[in-house]
């Protein structure tokens, strides 16, 4: 083995996917990331929304990668890059050396200039924002059981959702089928049913990345399952009282965040050029302009598509880049030139309800049970291994035909619950 060391930062669907792509290279690689586990981000919704268990869609990166001697997993938080020294520096103080950086650490929320908003409205990012999710909308159905104050009540079962991405109609189609089809029998004070569950977009129109048949139909397929969509108003306020979208004020006291993504701080550690939403502009080979021993992938760059538009930010594109990457790296070494990276689309999918999906493959587009179908075996398809493959499917067995989701649980406690929203209160004040 040569001394060549191979630092990737992120151990998302692009970090991994370069490691996973650098078996046999001839260096040292060294992955480190914040948290213990890669996470299938696309199925959050469904922790969020009761239907899936945490470690169903999430794995320990140490796991994925011991059968790798040539891979050390270190768990850290980096701050910075120094590209003079080749250095990543951690928050802990330490710094570690590279010779090749491979920079693949994500997005997170934009709560564009409104930060103030986020202990009211939650994002779902991580596998603490779903399971806070989840808290706040069981929470929210025991509260209303449990109040004799008509109002509070009212105000306990609205449940808003901002932004009309696949995310956000995922969420509300989800929320709105657990209020109409799996809680009713449980609760005695309240009708479930009677839940409002709306959707705020700023834009013209749901899911505007598809076709517009595309979100015409799953705008009509939300509001068949109950969902209320609120197009072309955007959000002014989010507060412990409720949520104002264009002239409309409506207590609600479980609002979720699905509007906005904004890069990791990427290019900020080497002070380089980042567009609006903070990504890196990197190189047609994917290394970051000036420092050609850098790379970085996924949600953190910006980067064109054959075709001119800008590749998106999902999974597929972030595994395209990691694998170009590693493929890149390999030639180098061996003293060749990497052609341009060059993205595939491969199509779009999003899920709205139990039954319900939109697929758009370009030239061939598909809506309602089939798209559902294509949808559940391609998210089967990714997970890794075969036991939450089998878990997951067993679960969506369960909830598709007994409308039972198996992971209604409240957990961190009511001090917990409480402390959050006196703190949430307090920073409103
Ligand atoms: C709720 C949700 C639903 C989605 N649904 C879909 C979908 O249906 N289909 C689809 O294709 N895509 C979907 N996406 C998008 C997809 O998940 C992302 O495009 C993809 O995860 C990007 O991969 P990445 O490697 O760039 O970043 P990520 O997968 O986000 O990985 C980044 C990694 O970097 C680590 N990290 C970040 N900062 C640091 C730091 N400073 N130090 C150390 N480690 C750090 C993080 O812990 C994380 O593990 C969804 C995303 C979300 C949030």
């Amino acid at each position: 083995m040569t001394d060549h060391r191979i630092v990737v930062v992120g151990a998302g669907f692009g970090g991994l996917e370069t490691v996973y792509r650098l078996r046999g290279v001839n260096a040292r690689i060294t992955l480190v990331d914040r948290r213990n586990h890669h996470l299938f981000q696309p199925l959050l919704y469904q922790v969020a929304t009761a239907s899936l268990a945490t470690s169903e869609i999430a794995w320990p990166i140490r796991y994925l990668l011991r059968g790798r001697k040539d891979v050390t997993t270190l768990l850290g938080t980096v701050i910075g890059v120094d590209p003079v020294a080749k250095r990543v520096q951690l928050d802990d103080g330490q710094a570690l050396p590279y010779d090749t950086l491979v920079l693949a650490t994500g997005a997170g929320h934009a709560y564009f200039g409104h930060d103030e908003w986020e202990p009211f409205a939650p994002g779902l990012k991580t596998l603490e924002d779903a399971t806070t999710i989840r808290r706040r909308i069981l929470t929210a159905f025991e509260r209303a059981e449990a109040t004799s104050d008509a109002g509070e009540r009212a105000a306990l079962l609205n449940f808003v959702v901002i932004g009309a991405g696949p995310t956000g109609v995922e969420l509300a189609g989800t929320i709105a089928e657990m209020a109409r089809s799996t809680l009713p029998d449980d609760f005695r004070n309240i009708d479930t049913r009677k839940a409002r569950v709306v959707l705020v977009e700023a834009g013209s129109r749901v899911l505007s990345n598809f076709p517009e048949d595309l979100s015409a139909y799953a705008q009509r397929s939300l509001e068949k399952l109950g969902v209320e969509v609120a197009l072309g108003r955007a959000v002014s306020e989010c507060s412990a009282e409720g949520v104002v979208y264009g002239d409309t004020r409506l207590p609600a006291r479980t609002i979720i965040w699905a509007a906005g993504v904004r890069a990791s701080p990427a290019a900020e550690w080497l002070g380089v050029a980042a567009d609006r939403a903070g990504r890196l502009q990197v190189n047609p080979d994917l290394t970051v302009p000036g420092h050609p021993d850098i790379f970085a992938v996924g949600d953190t760059v910006n980067i064109a598509a054959p075709d001119g538009s800008p590749v998106p930010g999902i999974a597929p594109a972030a595994k395209q880049e990691g694998r170009y990457v590693a493929n890149a790296i390999k030639q180098r070494l061996r003293g060749e030139t990497p052609a341009p990276f060059r993205y595939r689309h491969d199509g779009s999918l999003a899920q709205i309800g139990k039954h319900l999906a939109v697929i758009d493959f370009g030239r061939f587009r598909l809506r309602g049970a089939l798209a559902w179908w294509i949808w559940g075996i391609a998210h089967i398809y990714f997970l890794i291994g075969l036991r939450n493959r089998l878990a997951v499917a067993l679960n969506w067995l369960w909830i598709h035909t007994l409308d039972q989701r198996g992971a209604r649980l409240i957990t961190q406690g009511r001090a917990v619950l409480d402390r959050v929203r006196k703190r949430g209160m307090d920073e409103a004040a």
